[in-house]
């Protein structure tokens, strides 16, 4: 159990003369939001203190804990149908960069790592209708077979919708045997915001909110656990938002099985949507901090540092996250869009990012098991990470 920092200032006077009056005493008691009180948070000009609140949870259920995992990105594909406006990553067949990996190629990048410690493949791509079912689950046990230690997170939800199709089977039988050929968790992407507007302006060919939701269910049911996100900044409202995160939470109410949340900065470069601004660092602190307050059954709030600048990354490390992601290697959705971050980084490096924000890094591996501990006593290498009492309790 971790310890809570001793108040060294008053939250609850800092929240009342910011009107943030009646969210500080349900955050300072480990009551619930309603949506009202998200709408009130992502309105508020005091973003100090909403950083504040945020970093309140944050240290109540992980103290100084900062998690970040030594992992590779495949993306084995760009080719899609799905043709979602804010996306520069998809391509047709024989448009430039246009591209699918052979099973045996993505053992190559796999192979190409060995000499790293490398614990999880994140693998993630578009959504093709052409590759048949016999190529998701080779290409499971080809990285696999390249490197039998390793924890694969792949397939979005719109991926795995897509999957059960090519099968020609309901989800439900699909996913035992994508566990059997390798398959160990799920991403969080492809949610975007559940907004039927939003889908219908953006991404109408892609799953719907309900879709995606019921899908996770199944995921979740299935035994795996997943990660969940919302593509924020471009042309969603903020009640849009609160709505997302609401039915996120309700949805977790109902499973558990989400691990952590990821608000996805949207990169408008190179996409059908360059002419919308994308959002600020402050966008980005402040979604991170909202997120963080409403999600209370939510153990984990993740900095994605390839979509944001480093010190904004840092910096949000007191806005409520507690979590950076990992070493990545070769990201390239993102990148397509413009991201200026780089493509990987050295495991030193993210280490030493999180001590440079005062933080305590621990390295987990990507079910929250400790893999290695700058804090032992409080963070145990071999057990999972630890999360102060239930997540919505009281402090
Ligand atoms: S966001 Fe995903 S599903 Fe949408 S077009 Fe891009 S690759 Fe395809």
């Amino acid at each position: 159990m971790i310890a809570e920092r001793s108040p060294c200032l008053d939250l609850q006077g800092l929240a009342n003369r910011a009107g943030l009056g009646s969210v500080a005493r349900k955050v300072l008691a480990g009551e619930r939001l309603s949506r009202e009180d998200g709408v009130a948070l992502y309105r508020t000009e005091h973003l100090h203190v909403l950083g504040l609140l945020a970093n309140h949870v944050r240290e109540r259920l992980h103290g100084d804990l900062t998690y970040f995992n030594v992992n590779q990105h495949v993306n084995y594909t760009n080719l899609c149908n799905k043709l979602c406006r804010f996306c520069a990553f998809q391509r047709l067949p024989g448009q430039d960069g246009a591209y699918q990996m052979t099973p045996e190629q993505a053992a190559t990048k796999i192979r190409e790592q060995l000499g790293e410690p490398v614990t999880e493949v994140h693998m993630v791509a578009g959504v093709w209708p052409k590759i048949p079912y016999e190529y998701y689950l080779e290409l499971l046990r080809a990285v696999k077979a390249a490197r039998p230690s390793i924890h694969i997170k792949a397939f979005t939800m719109v991926e795995l919708d897509q999957i059960a199709k090519v099968a020609k089977k309901p989800l439900e039988e699909v996913l035992p045997e994508l566990i059997a050929a390798g398959l160990g968790s799920v991403p969080g992407g492809g949610a975007e915001v559940f907004s039927e507007r939003v889908r219908q302006e953006t991404y109408h060919l892609k799953l719907s909110g309900d879709q995606w939701l019921d899908t996770a269910r199944k995921v979740h049911r299935a035994g795996l656990k997943s990660n969940c996100t919302m593509l924020h900044g471009h042309i969603e409202t903020i009640e849009e938002r609160v709505d997302h995160l609401d039915r996120l939470r309700l949805l977790q109410d109902e499973t558990g099985g989400f691990q952590t949340y990821i608000p996805l900065s949207f990169h408008p470069d190179n996409s059908e949507m360059a002419d919308v601004p994308g959002p600020t660092a402050v966008d980005e602190l402040r979604e991170l901090a909202v997120g963080r307050l409403m999600l209370d059954n939510i153990p984990h709030i993740k900095a994605y540092w390839i979509l944001m600048d480093v010190p904004v990354a840092q910096t949000a490390l007191s806005y409520g996250a507690d979590d950076v992601d990992g070493t990545v290697v070769e990201e390239r959705i993102y990148h397509d869009a413009g991201a200026t971050t780089p493509q990987h980084v050295r495991r030193s490096e993210l280490v030493q990012w999180i001590r440079d924000a005062g933080r305590i890094p621990v390295e987990r591996d990507t079910l929250y098991k400790v893999v290695w501990s700058a804090d032992p006593m409080r963070a145990p290498v071999g057990q999972p990470a630890p999360v102060s009492r239930s997540l919505a309790g009281a402090s």
